[in-house]
């Protein structure tokens, strides 16, 4: 039985990403993907012929200092992605905001939108301060542990020094710039939600600012789906496993076995693109499943995600963005939030729109508690509802689509565990808020050497920036050779 360096469980960004950058580097890598395609939150899947996104679907972190192209550059792959000139537009009560990436176009259309608020100083602080994070968290650390906090200490003091304050702060300093203006406060509350699972008052200064920052950086569309980007990076791993789901990973002399649907492989050291509760029944080793059991005990607030799927007709969507963001008074009745991000495919994206329609991925948080034990009748009729009211809620908000999306279906925190296999369903990471972030936050490490773990519910966590910073952190601190090759990249 072949000996690989490395066995990769999940095709997720993590996965894909450590897989390819291990790839790069020469060793021998093999990746498992139980699904047919790539990506798994940031997937695309095929329902009665027609593209989804299923999940994520807004890409950024392509410019310095973020690292996501320095990835690409250094994989050589070129995926087909367009930048798109605002990062959403908002519909909060009567207003709507474009988020022009320029910042110039964004101050003006903020000033005419909220008088009052010194929107200059905020777009500044959230500009400056949020690029001087983004590269400690990327450049400076990697975060394995506290002895890498000593050392940041140590190599860049005034710096270590502003950010452990700014990690102090609480998220709610930029509610004081916008007093007055209660959709101002909605729209900043929501954009912390979907960016770092927390609202302002749950995360620090320090991850209001990541969060706060990512619509005012440049926003990619991948053409072909998400997969499609995730699919060109994984050119670069010659072993990919798919519809291969790996049951049980064994420590055995000197190595780890996998026991999978397609039979049982041997690797010297294992990568997990699992999220830290599915380590229990994953892992055959006692202290990583205790490890499980108290990430679930400790994490225990996290969310999953509703999604609403469909066809919207071309000629009735061609005035609206790419991403729509809705932000109501009222939370949805079945899910507890009050927003609905809506993402729309390019008509000229030939994969996901056809002659006549649009692909339509709708997406707002969920409390998975309320959709467990619960009988099959119930959960066909809360999809139902849920259906009913999201589609009534884009009628209200956006009059032009009204009998003009199709064949509409729901996604719950159970479609995600079924597909992702995620624990519960829980998507989006363990949620950066402060009882967590940074210094409870789950490291990439587990209790075993040579059981390593990628994607969002480790360090720095959520979304394809996030996952992307903790797998050149992990390679950083176990692979010397990445180390030499990526510093001089
Ligand atoms: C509705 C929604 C919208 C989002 N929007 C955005 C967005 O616009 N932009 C953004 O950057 N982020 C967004 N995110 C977040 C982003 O999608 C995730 O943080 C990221 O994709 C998580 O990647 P991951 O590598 O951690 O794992 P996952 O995406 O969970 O991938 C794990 C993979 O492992 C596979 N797998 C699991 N167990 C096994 C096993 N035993 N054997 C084989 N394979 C296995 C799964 O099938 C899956 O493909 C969104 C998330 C959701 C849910």
């Amino acid at each position: 039985m072949e000996m690989f360096d490395y066995a990769v469980v999940g095709g997720g960004v993590g996965g894909v990403l450590a897989s390819a950058l291990l790839s790069k580097l020469g060793r021998s890598v093999i990746l498992f993907e139980s699904l047919s395609y790539l990506g798994g939150c940031a997937g695309t899947f095929k329902k009665d012929g027609f593209y989804y996104n299923a999940g994520a679907t807004t890409i950024t972190g392509l410019e310095e200092p973020m690292p996501l192209g320095k990835i690409l550059s250094f994989l050589e792959v070129s995926p087909a992605l367009k930048e798109l000139p605002m990062s959403m537009q908002v519909l909060v009560m009567d207003k709507r905001i474009n988020l022009w990436w320029d910042s110039e176009r964004l101050l003006q259309e903020l000033d005419s939108n909220f008088k009052g608020v010194a929107n200059y100083k905020l777009l500044s602080e959230l500009k400056s301060s949020s690029h001087r994070l983004w590269q400690t968290l990327w450049k400076f650390l990697p975060f394995s542990g506290y002895t890498s906090i000593l050392g940041f200490f140590l190599r860049h003091p005034f710096e270590a020094i502003q950010q452990l304050l700014w990690y102090a702060r609480g998220g709610q300093t930029f509610k004081s710039y916008i007093a007055g203006h209660q959709d101002y406060r909605l729209l900043l509350d929501y954009i912390s939600l979907i960016t770092s699972q927390g609202f302002l008052k749950e995360v620090s200064y320090a991850v209001a600012l990541l969060g706060l920052s990512y619509p005012i950086n440049k926003t990619y569309y991948s053409f072909g789906g998400m997969s499609n980007l995730i699919e060109s990076i994984a050119k670069v791993i010659p072993t990919i496993y798919r519809k291969t789901t790996v049951f049980k990973v064994i420590k055995a002399d000197g190595y780890f076995l996998l026991e999978t649907s397609k039979g049982q492989f041997r690797a010297k050291r294992v990568i997990l693109n699992t999220t830290i509760w599915n380590l229990e029944d994953l892992v055959e080793i006692d202290s990583v499943k205790e490890f499980s059991r108290k990430a679930k005990r400790v994490y225990s607030k996290a969310w999953s995600a509703i999604t609403l799927y469909a066809k919207v007709k071309k000629e009735r969507a061609k005035d609206l963005p790419s991403h729509i963001l809705i932000l109501e008074e009222e939370p949805l009745s079945v899910g507890g939030t009050k927003e609905l991000f809506l993402s729309l495919s390019l008509p000229e994206d030939s994969t996901m729109s056809s002659q006549e329609y649009l692909s339509l991925t709708v997406s707002t948080h969920a409390r998975p508690e309320l959709w467990e034990n619960i009988t099959k009748e119930d959960y066909e009729m809360r999809k139902e509802l849920i259906k009913e009211e999201i589609l009534c809620k884009i009628y209200k908000k956006l009059p032009a689509l009204k009998g003009a999306i199709q064949n509409a279906f729901v996604g719950t925190p159970k479609t995600f565990e079924r597909y992702t296999k995620r624990y519960k369903g829980l998507v989006g990471g363990v949620p950066m808020v402060r009882k967590y972030f940074p210094f409870r936050y789950p490291l990439p490490f587990t209790t075993v050497d040579g059981l390593f773990l990628v994607g969002d519910t480790v360090f720095p966590g959520q979304g394809l920036l996030g996952v992307s910073v903790g797998v050149i952190n992990l390679l950083l601190s176990i692979e010397k050779d990445f180390r030499k090759c990526w510093n001089y990249a």
